[in-house]
């Protein structure tokens, strides 16, 4: 009788044993979304201070810094511009020499429109960049 009690004592403490791991591990798994999290925060903030940092040099997507997010983006958009353009020239070529190609003409169309609205954000995010690079110097004097 005596070795039933025992033995329902260290079960009952083996079960609250595993229980408190698996209690520990749930904690341990929330700190970890919280280390990412927070990591996610501060690899923001940074990026930001970059772009701020960038800012106050004279942004200009002709002169990209590496670590600014907003110099990420532009370069991604002028590669694309840079593809366009070849698209362009080949597209151009083939209509010399098949002038009522359909597809070739619609897709020429595209292109362009394409085109000129890269050439449109790539110049507002310039002007942007001046007044607020104009905005960050007056408030520092
Ligand atoms: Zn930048």
């Amino acid at each position: 009788m005596k070795i039933w009690i025992m033995f329902l004592v260290v079960l009952a403490l083996i079960v609250g044993l595993f229980y408190e791991i698996r209690q520990t591990q749930k904690k341990v798994d929330g700190f970890d979304e919280l280390i990412a999290l927070n990591n996610n925060t501060q690899y923001a903030i940074m990026g930001e201070q970059v772009r701020i940092s960038h800012y106050l040099l004279g942004h200009d997507h002709a002169h990209p810094v590496k670590a600014c997010n907003e110099c990420g983006l532009l370069q991604q958009l002028t590669i694309r511009q840079i593809e366009l353009d070849d698209e362009t020239v080949r597209l151009s070529e083939l209509l010399i020499y098949d002038p009522d190609n359909q597809a070739n003409k619609e897709r020429l169309e595209e292109v362009v429109l394409e085109t000129s609205l890269i050439a449109r954000h790539l110049y507002s995010a310039d002007e942007r960049a001046k007044r607020i690079t104009a905005i960050i110097n007056q408030s520092r004097k």
